[in-house]
């Protein structure tokens, strides 16, 4: 389970996402998050990373109008970059010391 502010989710894996092509979706009403399994784990990654801050969304109350697709894009590959390359630090937040 995802844990999205006070809400769980559920990451499923799935072949299909729809008919329009999408790569992910995250539903805030059942509590699900799919990801389509595409070639790349990378591109599954930022996908994921991608819904997760739709998800933040949602729990700041939608504050995002129009252009949340690209600001999830954005913030997803941001985040995505932040993660591979602070492990030291993202440990000393999770585990409370830095390595
Ligand atoms: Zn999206």
């Amino acid at each position: 389970m995802i844990a999205i502010g006070g809400r769980k989710y559920r990451l499923s894996f799935v072949e299909k996402i729809g008919d329009n092509g999408d790569w992910g979706k995250i539903s805030i009403e059942n509590r699900t998050i799919l990801i389509k399994r595409i070639g790349n784990e990378e591109e599954q990654k930022r996908t994921f990373l991608h819904e997760v801050v739709h998800g933040f969304f949602s729990e700041l109350g939608g504050v995002v109008e129009g252009n949340e697709e690209l600001i999830c894009d954005g913030l997803a590959n941001q985040l995505y970059l932040f993660i591979k390359k602070n492990g030291a630090e993202i440990d000393w937040i999770r585990k409370g010391a830095i390595g």
